[in-house]
């Protein structure tokens, strides 16, 4: 629950890659603001329909799940339709799914980056092509994209992820200027470090590989980029994007909310 209050009643929406992590906390503020949500995502089928069934109880809206992979355009274009098709609307689609490799360039496994290039940026477009024309219909729509700190600046060894990140930059700045004047706005949010399971696993594997403790592998290695040394939470990217998709986000367009301790003001 992100305690943060905008009316989205009966509004519907796309979280690609909700089944876990950001993404599901994203879905579920979007359903306790009153917006039906669409989940997606890989994972165990037990665990994703707990997930479902939890977020519809709680906050009183339907919540359904579409398993389609993010490497394969007709699936996603699935997605968006039969959503459309059962709810008879689309106003947020949120393109959040994403994958992580870190290597050096030259020994960068080609599967991977191919993997990368499309699940974080290809679907984004993917996706997107496919929701234009239900929101060009209706003459208003919210495209988020959750892009990355690493969408304005770069660490080795993430080539793939950040080539991916500033490609998902660019394409929310063209497609915001293309729909301008049709209702519709496509911003990113780029998150620090967020305390995502995947990453809270690494913190005690880290501690006891290095030899040092937990607070020190958050401080010293994990949050070393990051200036207020906090990770970021799921409250505080709810917030910005209940901005983004309220009313009062109208005129924000092709832009983006950091939210990353300072990070990228380095
Ligand atoms: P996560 O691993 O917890 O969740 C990723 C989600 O994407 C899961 O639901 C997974 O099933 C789904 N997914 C992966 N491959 C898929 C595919 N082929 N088809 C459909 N779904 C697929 O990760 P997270 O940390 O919550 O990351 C979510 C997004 O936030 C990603 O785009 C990531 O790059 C971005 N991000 C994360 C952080 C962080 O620190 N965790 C920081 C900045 C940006």
């Amino acid at each position: 629950m992100s305690g943060i209050r905008t009316d989205l009643t009966g509004q519907v929406a796309i979280v690609t890659g909700s089944t876990s992590g950001i993404g599901a906390a994203m879905a579920e503020a979007l359903a306790e603001n009153g917006a039906h949500v669409v989940l997606n995502g890989l994972g165990d089928a037990t665990e994703t329909e707990a997930l479902r069934a939890r977020i519809a109880a709680d906050h009183g809206v339907e919540v359904r799940y579409h398993g389609a992979n993010m490497l394969k355009p007709d699936e996603i274009a699935d997605l968006v339709n039969s959503t459309v098709a059962e709810f008879g609307r689309l106003d947020i689609l949120m393109n959040n799914a994403g994958i992580q490799n870190v290597a050096p360039v030259d020994e960068f496994p080609e599967a991977k980056w191919d993997a990368i290039i499309g699940i974080n940026l290809s679907s984004v477009f993917h996706a997107a092509k496919a929701a234009l024309p239900h929101m060009k219909k209706a003459g208003r729509g919210r495209i988020v994209n959750l892009a990355s700190a690493h969408g304005l600046v770069a660490s080795p060894f993430k080539s793939a992820y950040v080539a991916a990140k500033h490609g998902v930059m660019g394409f929310t700045k063209t497609l915001a200027l293309e729909v301008a004047e049709q209702g519709i706005t496509c911003n990113a949010i780029c998150p620090g470090y967020v305390k995502t399971p995947l990453v809270e696993n690494q913190i005690a594997d880290t501690a006891k590989a290095r030899g040092i403790s937990e607070e020190e592998v958050v401080r010293d290695v994990m949050l070393a980029a990051q200036p207020t040394k906090k990770f970021v939470t799921y409250e505080e990217l709810a917030g910005a994007l209940l901005y983004i998709v309220s009313d009062a986000g109208a005129n924000m367009n092709g832009s983006w909310i950091s939210v990353d301790g300072g990070w990228t003001a380095k």
